[in-house]
């Protein structure tokens, strides 16, 4: 079983994915989180990716590509998987498609988060991200106990690089030129579910219980 999350940056896709993965069972891909952790060891993948992601661009598909089909075979996405942020472009699509033999996986539903541009804006240039577990906090609708503190590990709290506000302008731009094609993609496959991602974060996992309870 996989479930992909689609949506512009800041739809709420990292915060709804933590509960999904844990109310029901999967693995959880974020091919994002893997290359900010390939960037920040330096490797030879984190070299390639990071200066197009600092100006806010898309990693080279061959790149991405390489990083899920290694990702999928591993043993804890037997039971089924979550991918947050993969694909974003119609050939990440494709390419989906063709390796889901080899792995023995259906999509089942991709679920399209849709928030308004201006409180997209407002999400990421507030969000702030724990640099130990990856948790997601917003100055303003999810702020920590303690300020800068992560709730759930203690550790620092911090604003990624490519969430001030030009980045975010590029990255909303490129969203809708390389990964709004998806969205008619997946219809014509009749897999796309559209939630509201501009209601509060208990609503929106509400409805997106809705269309996962039933499978
Ligand atoms: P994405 O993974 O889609 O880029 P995130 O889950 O990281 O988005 O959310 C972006 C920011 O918006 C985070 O700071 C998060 O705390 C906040 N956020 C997420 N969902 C909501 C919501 N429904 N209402 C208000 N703020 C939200
Ligand atoms: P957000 O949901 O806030 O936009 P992500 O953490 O998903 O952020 O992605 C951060 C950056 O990582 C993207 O701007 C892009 O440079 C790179 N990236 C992540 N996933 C992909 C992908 N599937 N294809 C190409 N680049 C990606
Ligand atoms: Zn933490």
């Amino acid at each position: 079983m996989l479930i992909i999350l689609l949506g512009p940056p800041g739809a709420g896709k990292g915060t709804q994915a933590d509960r999904i993965v844990k109310n029901f069972n999967l693995a959880y891909i974020s091919t994002g989180d893997i290359l900010r952790k390939a960037v920040k060891e330096e490797s030879a993948l984190g070299r390639k990716a990071r200066e197009y992601m600092d100006q806010g661009q898309l990693v080279p598909d061959n790149l991405v590509v390489e990083i899920v089909r290694e990702r999928l075979v591993e043993p804890d996405c037997a039971n089924g998987a979550l991918l947050d942020g993969f694909p974003r472009t119609v050939d990440q699509a494709v390419f989906l498609e063709k390796v889901l033999p080899e792995t023995k996986a259906t999509i089942d539903r991709v679920l399209l988060i849709e928030v308004e541009e201006n409180e997209l804006i407002e999400r990421l240039t507030g969000r702030r991200v724990c640099c130990d577990c990856g948790a997601n906090y917003h100055v303003k609708y999810k702020s920590p106990k303690v300020r800068n503190v992560c709730d759930q590990c203690g550790g620092d709290l911090y604003q990624r690089d490519d969430d001030s506000l030009a980045t975010v302008t590029e990255r909303l731009e490129v969203y809708k030129k390389q990964t709004e094609p998806l969205i008619k993609f997946y219809q014509e496959r009749d897999l796309l579910y559209t939630i509201d991602g501009n209601k509060d974060i208990e609503d929106v996992y509400e409805q997106i219980n809705d269309v996962l309870k039933e499978l």
